[in-house]
């Protein structure tokens, strides 16, 4: 049971955004891995910054390059290669958002809410996204309420980014006003990395407004291996749980970090234990940077048929793949 003790003070999980690791040479101090045993590289200029929170990084094992915590975060010089069929905006959503809103799904409007995030996972397809001129939070949610607003077919609002939650509460707390406002939207639900990668996150006042909110409230969180669950995640997503928000998981594929029936089944029995059912296992997004994450959609396929053998129906994810204007995610297995 959580106590609203165990739960962290409110300005925690800013100081530890800030306090992030920044450069490969401080990871792999840390993690104690010789940087002559993995082909690590230090982005420079434009390149997408490594970012991970140290209590993220306290989760890897010591002295293992193949950590798959550490794989997930890690800029390789394999980033720099040029792989066919490999680009920036895989998703083509450049330009398509109006004031930080995407209509890609019949019902549903996805707001960019931020750029920020706890951590920069290599293999993110938005890693290249020009956020400057297409976050909703820019001219104070207006502009974008007012597209919602004449959205009347929708029903929910998936707050994305970015990651929502780097917003602070009182940003997240008009955000949900404004949204309970629009008399044809009842739902909202947050696309989200931090309950697993920044628990801390989860603090009493974001707690305070998912239970207040007469919205209902979806929690989508992204978490892609069984380690990457500790007890602080557990509490959190325990916590949230409490708030009457339905938890779902969403995971991508990723070669030598959770491409592997074993890894799969543990992630999704860790994930139950903590309230959350997994949801989409999502093949990789060809974007660019990221092509040594790739894994081909038969051997996701095999995986998820292993999965169906091993679990009951309710864990076993949906295999899917995203693919630029088509108006559903398409489900491969
Ligand atoms: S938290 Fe999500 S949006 Fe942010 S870098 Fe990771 S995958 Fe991308």
């Amino acid at each position: 049971m959580t106590t609203i003790a165990e739960i962290p003070a409110s300005d925690t999980w800013q100081r530890a955004m800030r306090d992030g690791i920044a450069t490969v040479q401080e990871l792999l101090e840390i993690v104690q891995v010789d940087a002559n045993c993995i082909d690590a590289a230090q982005p420079t200029g434009g390149e997408f910054p490594l970012r991970v929170p140290r209590s993220y990084a306290a989760r890897m094992r010591k002295g293992d390059p193949a950590d798959p915590l550490l794989l997930q975060v890690l800029p390789l010089h394999a980033e720099r290669m040029d792989v066919t069929g490999f680009e920036n905006d895989p998703l083509r959503e450049t330009g398509v958002a109006n004031h930080g809103v995407l209509k890609k799904y019949r019902g549903r409007a996805l707001l960019v809410t931020t750029p920020a995030c706890p951590v920069h996972c290599r293999y993110c397809f938005r890693r290249h996204f020009p956020y400057a001129d297409q976050v909703a939070a820019k001219d104070r949610w207006g502009p974008a309420l007012g597209a919602l607003q004449r959205m009347t077919d929708i029903t929910e609002v998936i707050l994305s980014g970015g990651d929502p939650l780097s917003l602070g509460n009182r940003r997240i707390g008009e955000l949900l006003h404004l949204i309970k406002d629009l008399a044809h939207v009842d739902t909202v639900r947050f696309h989200t990395r931090f309950p697993i990668v920044l628990p801390e996150r989860v603090d009493p006042g974001l707690l305070e407004l998912l239970a207040a909110t007469p919205l209902h409230t979806v929690m989508v969180v992204h978490c892609n291996h069984a380690n990457e669950i500790d007890r602080s995640v557990h509490l959190a997503l325990e916590a949230v749980a409490k708030t009457g928000t339905r938890l779902l998981n969403q995971s991508v594929l990723l070669k030598g970090i959770n491409d592997d029936a074993q890894r799969l089944e543990s992630l999704s029995r860790a994930l139950f234990s903590c309230g959350v059912l997994p949801y989409y296992l999502h093949l990789l997004d060809p974007v660019s940077g990221a092509a040594h994450f790739d894994i081909p959609a038969s051997t996701g396929t095999q995986l998820i048929e292993e999965l169906r053998r091993r679990l009951p129906g309710y864990l076993v994810p949906r295999l899917v793949r995203e693919e630029p204007d088509r108006s559903c995610k398409t489900i491969i297995g």
